[in-house]
Order: C-alpha cells, then sequence, then structure tokens
C-alpha cells in the first residue's frame, strides 16, 4: 500500500510546489537519491541551528526539479520560520497541511508552527512600514515620497507643442458655403500653424504628475525584513506623515 501510494504523493508535491509563485521551476525530474541526500544535510544542518545553509538545501531540492519528499514542505517552512519570512514559511505550511493531513509525521509541529505563525502574520498585516510579506518600504527615491513630481511633459515631448485635432495639423480647415461650394480657411484654432501650445504642460515641457519611478505610491519595496518599528534610517519610509505634508503644505 505504501509503495503504491508514495510516488503519488511525490508526484502532487513536486506539481503543488511547482506552483508556487516564488519559486521557479524547470521540469521535474525525479531523483530520490540526490533530493534524500541534500533533506538530510538540511536537516543536519537545522540540528546545529543553521537555518540559512538548511534553507539554501531545501532551495536546491526545489530549484533543481528534484523528487519532493513528503516531510519537506513542513521543514522548509520551518526554516523560513526562523528567517523571518512568515509569509512564506506560511505559503508552504499551508501546503504541507493541505497534502498530509493529520497524517502527516510533524502534523502536530506544523499546527504549532501554524499557531505561532498567527500572530507574525498579523503584526505584518496591522504594518503600515513593509508590504504584505514583510518586507520593509523606502521612500522612492526620485520623488522621496512627494508621489507627484514635476517632470517632462508627457505629451508634448518637451516640444511644448501639439497637433492642432481641429485641422488636423494642416493649418486649413474646409468649409462649405452658401453655394455648396468649398472654401478653404486658415484654422481658427492654431492660426493657420497646424500646431498649438501643448494643453498639458502649457508650453512649459514639465507637468506636475504621478512619479512614474513608483507609479505616485511615494514608496517602494526593498529587501529588507521589517521589524514593525519606525527606523531612524531616513531612507526608510516612516509612514504617511511625509506624504501628507508634501500634499497639502
Ligand atoms: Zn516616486
Ligand atoms: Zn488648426
Ligand atoms: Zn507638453
Ligand atoms: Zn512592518
Amino acid at each position: 500500500m505504501h509503495r503504491v501510494t508514495r510516488p503519488v504523493v511525490y508526484f502532487l508535491l513536486s506539481i503543488i510546489l511547482f506552483c508556487s509563485p516564488d519559486l521557479a521551476f524547470s521540469q521535474v525530474r525525479p531523483n530520490l537519491g540526490n533530493s534524500t541526500r541534500l533533506m538530510n544535510s538540511a536537516l543536519a544542518e537545522m540540528e546545529k541551528g543553521n537555518f540559512e545553509k538548511a534553507n539554501s538545501y531545501f532551495r536546491q531540492i526545489i530549484e533543481n526539479g528534484l523528487a519532493i519528499p513528503p516531510e519537506m514542505p513542513y521543514f522548509f517552512a520551518e526554516t523560513l520560520f526562523e528567517l523571518g519570512q512568515y509569509d512564506n514559511s506560511a505559503a508552504f505550511l499551508n501546503k504541507y497541511l493541505e497534502i498530509n493531513g493529520f497524517r502527516g509525521d510533524n502534523y502536530e509541529k506544523a499546527k504549532n508552527l501554524e499557531a505561532v505563525l498567527q500572530s507574525h502574520l498579523a503584526a505584518i498585516a496591522e504594518c503600515r512600514l513593509c508590504d504584505r510579506r514583510g518586507y520593509r518600504y523606502e521612500y522612492c527615491p526620485t520623488c522621496h515620497g512627494d508621489r507627484q513630481i514635476q517632470q517632462t511633459c508627457s505629451l508634448c515631448r518637451q516640444i511644448g507643442m501639439v497637433g492642432c485635432n481641429k485641422c488636423m495639423g494642416t493649418g486649413i480647415v474646409k468649409v462649405r458655403n452658401i453655394f455648396n461650394i468649398v472654401e478653404y480657411h486658415d484654422c481658427d484654432k492654431c492660426e493657420g500653424k497646424g500646431k498649438v501650445t501643448c494643453p498639458k504642460c502649457e508650453g512649459t515641457l514639465t507637468e506636475k504628475s504621478d512619479c512614474r519611478t513608483c507609479k505616485g505610491e511615494g514608496r517602494l519595496v526593498t529587501e529588507e525584513l521589517c521589524n514593525h518599528q519606525p527606523s531612524n534610517n531616513p531612507r526608510y519610509f516612516n509612514g504617511f506623515e511625509k506624504l501628507r505634508n508634501s500634499l497639502h503644505p
């Protein structure tokens, strides 16, 4: 019975882990030998408290498309937890519980980890200094949190003029007189020039609009895990105070 179901479990795990948005996978190449060796190396590192090293062994299993041992998602989640990647940890823990249910060898431990994760996930959800995965925001280096800045006009490409839409840039409009004869006149909108002052920048060549670096968010996500405390580093985003001030001086 066990011999029949195990490969199926391996296969399912591979497929499900394959769909993880956080990791890029190549083709599944079942290779139990390598995968067992890496798993054992990872477990040995975990024993020693080297969670980063252990995590990298697990990643090798995933990234090389090796067969994924059924208990691996749990241990992988544990290393992610130790590394402070709570969102990712929860994702793999959920997969582990989904696949193994209460029959998993580490079911109890998994449920404990799930409970411990809750407070960390809640702290991330409440924090305004980090994104939903718990990575700290920094002020956008282009607009410094102002969201809207003076930048080159997006309509006229720094020419200050755009083609007249009444005469289609020809400077001439056709009019039929009362005898139904076509008359040609200089376009009154552009005074026959075919071009008008750019309506967006009024000829100043710049416009105040959403910063293109941060798409008007005023902040960008860093690679730094957040401790949900304001930072002394002026680079890091410290709430909306600065943004509010800049929008309403
Ligand atoms: Zn910006
Ligand atoms: Zn015109
Ligand atoms: Zn313009
Ligand atoms: Zn935070």
